[in-house]
C-alpha cells in the first residue's frame, strides 16, 4: 500500500486535534487546525457533529496510526504483537509504537518530524550500538545507544544540532541525549506515563476487539 503523501495538516483537521507533523510550524500561528478547525471537505463541517461509538473508535485509531505515520497494516500488527505481550494491551501498543527508531530519532531532537526521521533512517544516517539500522520500525531496546553515522556527521542537517548553541528538545524521562552531541540512549523502556501521545488506547483494543 502506498505510503500518504498529500498534506499532513489535512490529517489533523480530520482527526480534529493537532498531531505534530510539520515539526516547528505546529507550534506557530500558521497551524492550519488553529485556523481551520472543522474537518477537511465540503461535508466537514456537518461530519464533525455527529460521531458514533464505532466513529470514536476509528478515529482514535487513526489518530494514533497518523501521529506515528504508520500503515494500516503495519498497525494491526503491532496491535496483535502488543496483544500478546504480558500486561496491558493498550500500554503495549503505546510503548511499542514509542521504541520504533524512527519515533526514537525524532524524540531524541535529531529530526524534526517523524516523517522525516523516517527518512534520514531509511537512507541509513543512523547507527544503532555501532551498527547501520535502515528500517524505521526497528524496536529500541533499553541501554541501546542511537548516533548519527560517522558519514553523516558533515551533513548541515545534523551540524545545525552540534555545538554550545544547537537547538534542544525537552526529552521524555525514558531518552537521554546530551545538548550538542549527535548520540543518544535509551535509558530504559517508556511506561505510559512517560508517553504525553493525547490518546484513549482503550478505544483502539475495543475497536479491535470487535
Ligand atoms: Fe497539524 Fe502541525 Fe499542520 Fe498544525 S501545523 S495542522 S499541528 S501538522
Amino acid at each position: 500500500m502506498a505510503r500518504y503523501t498529500g498534506s499532513v495538516c489535512r490529517l489533523c483537521r480530520r482527526e480534529g486535534t493537532k498531531l505534530f507533523l510539520k515539526g516547528d510550524r505546529c507550534y506557530s500561528a500558521k497551524c492550519a487546525i488553529s485556523k481551520r478547525p472543522t474537518p477537511p471537505g465540503m461535508h466537514g463541517q456537518a461530519r464533525a457533529k455527529k460521531m458514533s461509538e464505532y466513529g470514536m473508535q476509528l478515529r482514535e485509531k487513526q489518530k494514533v496510526r497518523r501521529t506515528y505515520g504508520v500503515l494500516e497494516t503495519q498497525f494491526r500488527r503491532t496491535f496483535d504483537n502488543a496483544d500478546r505481550m504480558k500486561g496491558i494491551t493498550g500500554d503495549n501498543l503505546l510503548s511499542l509504537l514509542e521504541r520504533r527508531l524512527d519515533n526514537v530519532v525524532y524524540r531524541m531532537g535529531l529530526a524534526a518530524t517523524r516523517r522525516q526521521a523516517r527518512q534520514l533512517v531509511s537512507h541509513a544516517h543512523f547507527t544503532v550500538n555501532g551498527k547501520k539500522v535502515n528500517i524505521p520500525s526497528y524496536l529500541v531496546k533499553a541501554g541501546d545507544v542511537i548516533e548519527v553515522a560517522e558519514s553523516s556527521r558533515s551533513s548541515e542537517l545534523f551540524k545545525r544540532l552540534t555545538g554550545e548553541n544547537a537547538p534542544m528538545t525537552l526529552l521524555p524521562a525514558w531518552l537521554e541525549r546530551a545538548k550538542g552531541t549527535l548520540q543518544g540512549t535509551v535509558a530504559h523502556l517508556p511506561t505510559r506515563e512517560e508517553i504525553d501521545t493525547p490518546v484513549e488506547e482503550h478505544l483502539i483494543v475495543e475497536l479491535y476487539s470487535k
